[in-house]
């Protein structure tokens, strides 16, 4: 009954989201405040007409809005249903194995393998550094391609904008480089102010963790216009409509109003030091993190062992069964209250 594709297809697996219980949910990088405000006002007084109509299909306004926001032009931007598809549309329009095969971190954000199955793109995984870092000098050798997140999931470690400068300086430029940059406004320094630099760079962004806003589904790319025309053709040869007329409207709103997502940004960014340096204090090593996560192993107890205890107490968290993380965790910062009372487990197991 199925297609023989079908036999090869391994799907990525999302993190837990449970429905049988009330868990604090420290383990899908989710933010613990709430969307601005703005957003819910304008949901109480929306207009049902517009969900009548089409949405527009290329989200003219939010990318204009984008583009002024980031200081470039609205054929940079391209909108999409979460940064996962617009990963997705990356992998199809910009790499091809024939050319040599894709470099991605070994210890990286697991959708990039499943992409690379889904559209038979072979791919080679460099390992990190002893530190965790990634070390971009080890990206040089023949390849179709290069992608990495900045900050680093699940490490949360980040490359500065001068290493990566000095990378793109020496890879070739006809071939793309996608920065994945779903976690930058934790504490990086954005590629964006490179993009008419480098022609062959694209940078990937979400309104899900910064923004609040991981339920709406909502991404972007930057980049030179020849690449982002090339992800419209491919949004065009899969779904014209990926982004709702809501999400749209909700995505403007969102953008405008940075002074409160600046301020809920710091926030986490405070309880994240404060939370890291409680955990080195009681023992644990936590590498440093420009992301809402932290990674981090406990001493004598594996990342699985750490898990289970904080699950018996009502916290979720993420554990990877990958030879070489074993020991580590790693846990999305949640508000004061959440952080302390995960200490306060810690402190009894
Ligand atoms: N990139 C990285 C590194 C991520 O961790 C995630 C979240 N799982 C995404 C992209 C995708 O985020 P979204 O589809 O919610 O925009």
């Amino acid at each position: 009954m199925l297609a023989d594709r079908m036999k090869n297809l391994t799907p990525y697996v999302p993190g837990e989201q449970p429905q049988d219980r009330k868990y604090i949910k420290l383990n899908t990088n989710e933010n613990p405040f709430p969307p601005s405000p703005e957003i819910s006002d304008h949901l109480k007084a929306y207009d049902l007409e517009n969900l009548r109509l089409y949405s527009d299909p290329n989200s003219t306004k939010l990318c204009s809005i984008i583009a002024e926001k980031y200081g470039i032009s609205k054929d940079q931007v391209i909108t999409g249903n979460g940064s996962d598809e617009i990963l997705s549309f990356c992998f199809y329009a910009f790499f091809d194995s024939n050319k040599g095969d894709l470099l991605f971190p070994e210890f990286s954000y697991s959708f990039y393998p499943v992409y690379c199955d889904f559209y038979q793109i072979q791919y080679r995984k460099i390992p990190l550094d002893n530190d965790y870092s990634i070390n971009l000098n080890n990206y040089n050798e023949n390849s179709c391609g290069v992608i990495f997140p900045n900050p680093n999931a699940p490490t949360g470690i980040l490359i500065s904008i001068e290493k990566i400068r000095d990378f793109l300086d020496s890879y070739p430029k006809n071939k793309v480089v996608v920065i994945d940059e779903a976690y930058i406004d934790f504490g990086g320094e954005s590629c964006v102010s490179l993009i008419n630099e480098y022609k062959n760079i694209v940078v990937t962004r979400t309104f899900s963790k910064s923004f609040s806003l991981a339920g709406l589904r909502l991404g972007f790319a930057m980049g030179d216009k020849d690449l982002i025309s090339a992800l419209y053709a491919v949004k065009d040869s899969f779904n014209s409509y990926p982004v709702d007329a809501l999400a749209q409207n909700i995505g403007e709103i969102a953008l405008k109003d940075s002074k409160y997502y600046d301020k809920i940004t710091e926030k986490i960014v405070r309880i994240r030091d404060n939370f890291s340096s409680k955990l080195e204090e009681s023992g644990w090593k936590v590498l440093p993190s420009s992301a809402n996560f932290i990674f981090a192993e406990k001493k004598g107890m594996s990342g699985e062992e750490v898990y289970k205890s904080m699950k018996d107490n009502g916290i979720l968290v993420r554990y990877f069964n990958i030879n070489g993380l074993e020991k580590f965790v790693r846990i999305t910062i949640g508000t004061e209250e959440e952080m302390d009372l995960f200490l306060n487990i810690d402190a009894e197991l």
